[in-house]
């Protein structure tokens, strides 16, 4: 129950709503159960009363009541599914963006833990589950509760053991029947939606590796495997039907059961009435009508454990501690960029050894230095744990003498531009793509800078409005890496990050690219990661890295003379 405790806390925002539909689902219990007992009463009295006494037979007052009742039920239900509706979006969306909020600091450290299926699954899947909680957990509970208070109240000026009778009854049904169906459902409801997320996942899995699963052959095994958990998720589909057929005709016996055994005691009489004639209906069919209260909290309860088991899907993805923090303070954005790394070590989480190791870098402003080594020496960490995805564990990094960790987020992104080793396409139009580096550029803006890295193939046929990447026109590689560039000339920033920006491309377009980063970047400080030694002459310093450590640095002449590690680079 513990887990449930956040989300009911969400609840208070939307207080008025959420109690506003628990009474009009009262108002509606309790005018279908005056409809069903006040017509029963009516029609068996006016059957009695016979055509002897039908003038003096009041029957405009009952009637009314009954039409009356007719009409509060139906514009109830109505207003009552409108509300608690409208309350639950509200409650849902509400949820959404709290977990989405929760979510968005994680990245990267705490994201790459869970799968991007498992992710997706737990952000739409799981907090959809937890509606239930308030459309068929609380407000049947409180509803029944309340219409077996009034039940009881409102017969025992009748009648008060038969009105106690009636109340205990349903009561002990309210306090088992749930008990019962919680134990029986929670099993299956934690394996439903564990097998839901699992199905998802490998659903999305065998999409996603369509191409390399049909060239390895791979593709009817993999299926094999999908087609398993489906079977699975479907026995326990099964499963909780029966449960659930089984509650509801546990019910229709219980209240069957009720109905005659208040036929029987109401016949014996009612109050001081010995022969109490239409009484009798009025009783039976408040049992009956009354146990339309009690219908629903046995399934509710059978769910109950599927909404604890995403409960705690959605706790596990929001209660982590996001790795790296800003901070809230705003910093200026200098137009210069002095970067310092000192004496840093890094270890990723559960791996064994450190991968970047007592690391010293200085780089003055406006200094363009390459960073060269072999793949895997921690290259592309040590750029990541510049921009902050992570902090190192020991050492520190300054941007302009001020520790990076005491920029706020903003200035940080504002101070420094990177191109990834996997740029990302956004499945989105060629503006989009661009525009996200720099939002206020104009369309000519982004014209000419795809002219200048040699896109503007891309614009021949719609222009910037081109959709490209997952649903459009799929881009090359080389394409890719040149919409990284133009990003990153679009973005205004003193540092630039350069992550084998030229990687994939050939000679003749290595060297225009580099041309054109050295002139653009003439007054900025860059950092370039580079495996090719093309156009490292032109830098004011080399950094050879190997297995996490600077082994050598110099210029171009100084290290060939050096003859050591980029001797035999350059050699090869
Ligand atoms: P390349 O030239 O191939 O791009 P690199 O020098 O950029 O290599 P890194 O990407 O920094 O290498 O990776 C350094 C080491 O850290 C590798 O052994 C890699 O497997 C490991 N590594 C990288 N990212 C992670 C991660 N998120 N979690 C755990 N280990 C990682
Ligand atoms: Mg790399």
């Amino acid at each position: 129950m513990k887990t449930l405790l956040p989300f009911l806390a969400l609840y208070r925002r939307h207080w008025f709503r959420l109690t506003l539909g628990i009474v009009l689902a009262i108002v509606t219990i309790l005018s279908s159960i005056g409809l069903l007992t006040l017509s029963g009463w009516f029609l068996a009295a006016s059957a009695l009363a016979g055509l002897a006494e039908i003038l003096t037979f009041n029957y405009m007052l009952p009637a009314a009541g009954v039409r009356g009742s007719a009409i509060i039920r139906t514009a109830g239900r109505y207003a009552e599914r409108l509300v608690s509706h409208d309350a639950t979006f509200r409650v849902l969306s509400h949820l959404r963006t709290f977990t989405f909020q929760k979510l968005m600091p994680l990245s990267p450290g705490g994201i790459t833990r869970f799968r991007q299926a498992e992710l997706l699954n737990r952000l739409v899947a799981d907090v959809e589950t937890l509606d239930h909680l308030y459309l068929r957990l609380i407000s049947p509970l409180v509803s029944a509760i309340v219409v077996i208070i009034v039940v009881t109240f409102g017969l025992s000026w009748l009648d008060s053991t038969l009105a106690l009778t009636l109340g205990a009854i349903m009561l002990l049904l309210l306090l088992t029947i749930p008990a019962v169906f919680y134990r029986a459902g929670k099993p299956i409801g934690a394996d439903l939606t564990a097998l839901r997320s699992d199905y998802r996942g490998q659903l999305t899995l065998w999409l996603q590796g369509q191409a390399e699963l049909a060239i390895f052959g791979a593709l009817s095994s993999f299926r094999r495997q999908l087609d398993l958990i489906e079977l699975r998720w479907l026995e326990r589909q099964k499963q909780q039907a029966a449960l659930s057929g089984a509650s509801q005709a546990l019910m229709i016996l219980a209240s069957g059961l009720t109905f005659i055994l208040m036929l029987w005691l109401a016949a014996a009489g009612v109050g001081d009435n010995p022969q109490p004639a239409a009484f009798i209906a009025l009783f039976v069919f408040i049992s009956l009508a009354a146990f339309e209260a009690l219908a629903p909290v046995a399934g509710a309860f059978q769910h109950l454990g599927q909404v604890i088991a995403s409960a705690e899907r959605v706790n596990q993805l929001i209660e982590q501690q996001p790795q790296v923090t800003f901070p809230t303070q705003k910093v200026a954005v200098l137009p210069e960029a002095a970067l310092s790394i000192n004496d840093i070590s890094f270890t990723y989480d559960e791996q064994p050894f450190p991968v970047i190791k007592n690391l010293s870098l200085q780089i003055a402003n406006g200094e363009h230095i390459a960073l060269l080594g072999r793949t895997g020496c921690g290259k592309s960490t040590l750029l990541q744990l510049i921009t902050r995805a992570w902090d190192p564990q020991q050492g520190n990094i300054t941007l302009n003498d001020q520790l990076i960790t005491s920029y706020d987020e903003t200035t940080l992104r504002n101070m420094m531009v990177v191109v990834t080793q996997r740029v990302h396409i956004f499945s989105a139009t060629l503006r989009d793509n661009l525009l996200l580096a720099a939002p206020q550029a104009s369309d000519d803006e982004l014209a000419s800078v795809l002219n200048q890295v040699g896109l503007s193939a891309l614009l021949v046929q719609n222009g910037l409005n081109t959709w490209i990447g997952e649903g459009g026109r799929q881009i090359s590689g080389g394409e890719q890496r040149r919409i990284g560039l133009a990003r990153a000339l679009l973005h205004k920033a003193p540092l630039i990050l350069l992550d084998e920006p030229t990687e994939g491309l050939d000679a003749d377009t290595e060297n225009q690219i580099l041309n054109l980063l050295k002139q653009h970047c003439q007054h900025k400080t860059v950092v370039l990661i580079t495996h090719r030694l093309s156009g490292l002459d032109n830098m004011d310093k080399i950094y050879v890295m190997d297995a996490g450590e600077i082994l050598e640095q110099g210029t171009h002449q100084e290290l060939l003379t050096l003859q050591g590690q980029y001797y035999r680079f350059y050699q090869q």
